[in-house]
């Protein structure tokens, strides 16, 4: 995509989804084309995958270490998701935002619902797959996690699902192109509003 000069003030994108819907990929592909974008990464208490890595998938710390960042406000939301705790950086979110970058979070519906209440701005994107036994399909072809792990995922999909309707947008990854297209247009258009103009002259002399 191409850099428009309406692209002037930073904005915090949220993302959710059930565990198996895609997220990731998607999301990676967003930050690879969006170079004015930028991914926040989370600290968690889960133990890294096979294929994760310190400071890059997220800041791996343990329980005491990450109530201590709790206490001392270090995180702009938290929450306990699928039995370990996750949370974003205060200081992250609002360098990025401060800087003029956009910023993306992938979080839970907590965190998201946390941050909607307490921030009152960003774009906020559900992900979904087509069903339930496709999540379960792509949860296990992935083969990252262990058959209980699985179960509560599965569960808690169920649960996560019922809360779209927080959301800006729904997408639903049927196939990849497709619902990267729907991903990339509304990051696109989000851009595009009138809200974030403040003088049209201003803005037509920049094209001069
Ligand atoms: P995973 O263990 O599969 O990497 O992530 C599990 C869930 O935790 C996903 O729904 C993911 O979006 C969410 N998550 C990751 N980082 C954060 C965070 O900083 N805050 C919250 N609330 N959820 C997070």
């Amino acid at each position: 995509m191409s850099e428009h000069k309406t692209f002037k003030q930073g904005k915090l994108f949220v993302v959710s989804a059930p565990s198996g819907a895609g997220k990731t990929t998607l999301c990676n592909k967003l930050l690879e084309n969006n170079k004015a974008l930028r991914y926040s990464i989370s600290y968690t208490t889960r133990k890294p995958r096979f294929d994760e890595a310190d400071k890059v998938d997220y800041f791996f710390i343990d329980v005491p270490e990450f109530k201590k960042m709790i206490d001392d406000g270090e995180f702009i939301e938290w929450a306990e998701v699928h039995g370990n705790y996750y949370g974003t950086s205060r200081l992250t979110v609002e360098s990025i935002i401060g800087e003029g970058g956009d910023v993306l979070l992938d979080i839970d519906p907590q965190g998201a619902r946390q941050l909607k209440a307490t921030l009152g701005y960003g774009v906020y994107i559900f992900i979904t797959a087509p069903s339930i036994k496709e999540l379960e399909k792509r949860l296990r072809n992935r083969r990252t996690e262990p058959e209980d792990v699985m179960k509560l995922r599965l569960d808690n999909a169920r649960k996560e699902i019922r809360l779209f309707s927080e959301y800006d947008y729904i997408i639903m990854n049927r196939n990849f192109d497709e619902a990267y297209k729907h991903l990339e247009s509304v990051y696109i258009a989000e851009h595009l509003k009138t809200e974030d103009v403040k003088d049209i002259y201003e803005l037509m002399k920049e094209e001069d």
